[in-house]
């Protein structure tokens, strides 16, 4: 593969660190070495990522996200890496950063996004971008303490960002500096990819891969985002599930009835929606219209084998969410590879204090759609549509006009305007270089690596798949119970400390 010469300041940064072509270190060692570097450095590490929570980052606060931009690439610059902004018109930036090796025959991209979800302040118990210190997770009691080391590692640092997705950052930036300090060379050209618009549903990444395709190309990309299993053993996940939805109104009359007066005469919409809601899915979450499960890849050999050697987390869940009998008999890993369809919220009428003795005239559902490998969403709503028609509805795409509603005795409009659906994406687990990263890190954690087929969250990472051909794993570092896109999110110290030791390995490792 092409190999882009080494820059005239690199050259001069390598040289000035004095760093010396790696010796075969294995990933137990590295990390070692590494680990020296951080008990040094914990203050600094601690100082850094309060400095970069600091800066306000939801995806429409255009000022804040340049500065959060210009920080990192200061971040990354100071850890020996080329950067630049790369912009697309009305796009945030995205952060881009090389670092190449002489001589290194692989590339790997590393993706974070910097952007974070909206804040609400009277949920936090401190303000979500002046970072705190605390003992513990806020549920636990975890009390505040000064931001002075020494740092017990369970302790968590507070702030919108802090588990998703501003650790990687600083654990990157550390692995780098750690290296250079333990003179051990990276042995791949190392790109990093940061997205300032994640949270906002990356709408420009298509445009920002192909406009910068030729930057972007690698042999592998690591999305390094979401949290970490449950068990806090390491995990290595293969894929996203994809994500669809709907809103589905059925129609009454076209005003409210006087439930006495036209009660057992005229139909009543939320009878209507539930026998239809009832008709598309079972209550151990089996989807009932044909043709649902129609495109869905099984798993292999191998990926069954990785899921039933994960850690059984379903008793805890239990307890901790309060649920006697979960829908299925399937432990949670194996229910969450299946594409679901889940009824996210349902209205019409009311209830309580707004009740009525009225027929309302109309009835929705919002329906999200978690999609597997091989799957589209034009698939899924062509099945959807075409069970609804099945079970004698009128498909509308608007408003029934009065002619439709003497015309067909059942009306539904199917709206997927609001939800921009995108398909799963799964990494073969036998790809080469997915074998290579799956081997160093069982190596790394002493054969603990849980590997994951799918996670049952979606990211669009089918966008890097067609755009650059490039695989795609997924490394999560942040805790599980970090509170991402909530109130109190944190990041616990020990994930920041493994998470260096973890990048540092992989450079050095592939
Ligand atoms: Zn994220």
């Amino acid at each position: 593969m092409r190999v882009p010469p080494r820059s005239a300041a690199l050259a001069c940064l390598l040289a000035v660190s004095g760093m010396a072509a790696t010796a075969a270190a294995g990933p137990v060692e590295v990390a070692e070495r590494v680990r020296d570097w951080r008990m040094a450095h914990e203050q600094q590490l601690v100082d850094r990522f309060a400095a970069l929570l600091s800066i306000p980052n939801v995806a429409r606060d255009r000022a804040h996200i340049r500065r959060n931009a210009e920080h990192i690439g200061d971040l990354l610059e100071a850890a020996g890496m080329e950067v630049r902004l790369l912009e697309v018109a009305d796009a945030n930036p995205a952060v881009f950063a090389q670092r190449l090796v002489p001589g290194a025959a692989r590339t790997v991209m590393i993706y974070i996004h910097y952007d974070g979800q909206p804040v609400n302040p009277a949920d936090w118990a401190s303000e979500p971008w002046t970072p705190v210190l605390r003992t513990d997770s806020v549920e636990n009691g975890g009390r505040e303490v000064p931001m002075q080391g020494p740092f017990d590692p369970e302790w968590r640092i507070f702030a919108r960002s802090a588990g998703d997705d501003k650790a990687p950052i600083i654990a990157l930036q550390g692995a780098l500096q750690a290296l250079a300090w333990a003179g051990l060379e990276p042995t791949v050209n190392l790109k990093v990819f940061l997205d300032g618009e994640e949270e906002a549903g990356s709408p420009n990444l298509r445009r920002v891969l192909e406009t910068h395709a030729e930057a972007l190309a690698a042999d592998l990309w690591l999305f390094c985002d979401g949290p970490m299993h449950q068990s806090r053993r390491p995990q290595l996940v293969y894929g996203v599930r994809g994500s669809y939805g709907l809103n589905l109104t059925v129609y009454g009359a076209n005003r409210p009835l006087h439930s006495g007066h036209y009660g057992n005469w005229a139909p009543n919409p939320i009878l209507l929606l539930s026998e239809l809601l009832l008709s598309m899915r079972d209550s151990s979450g089996q989807v009932l219209i044909e043709g649902f499960y129609d495109q869905v890849r099984g798993l292999s050999a191998a990926e069954q084998a990785a899921v039933d050697a994960s850690p059984r987390m379903d008793d805890l869940l239990k307890l901790e969410l309060g649920i006697a009998q979960p829908e299925t008999g399937d432990r949670i890993e194996q229910a969450i590879l299946r594409p679901g369809l889940n009824l996210r919220g349902i209205s019409s009428g009311g209830v309580g204090a707004a009740s009525r003795n009225a027929i309302h005239p109309h009835a929705t559902a919002s329906i999200g759609l978690r999609l597997v490998p091989d799957q589209t969403p034009a698939q899924l709503s062509a099945v959807l549509e075409r069970h609804v028609r099945a079970q004698g509805f009128h498909i509308l795409s608007a408003e029934p006009t009065p002619a439709e509603r003497v015309r067909y005795p059942r009306l539904a409009r199917l709206d997927w305007s609001g939800s921009g659906g995108y398909p799963a994406y799964r990494a073969p687990f036998d790809h080469p270089l997915a074998r290579q990263v799956s081997a160093l890190l069982n190596e790394l954690a002493d054969g603990t690596l849980i590997q994951t087929p799918t996670m049952g969250g979606s990211l669009p990472i089918y966008i890097v798949d067609e755009v650059l051909a490039t695989p795609v794993l997924i490394l999560p570092v942040a805790n599980h119970d970090n509170n991402q896109h909530g109130a109190n999110e944190n990041l616990r110290l020990q994930n920041l400390w493994d998470a260096i030791e973890t990048y540092a390995a992989v450079l050095t490792g592939l």
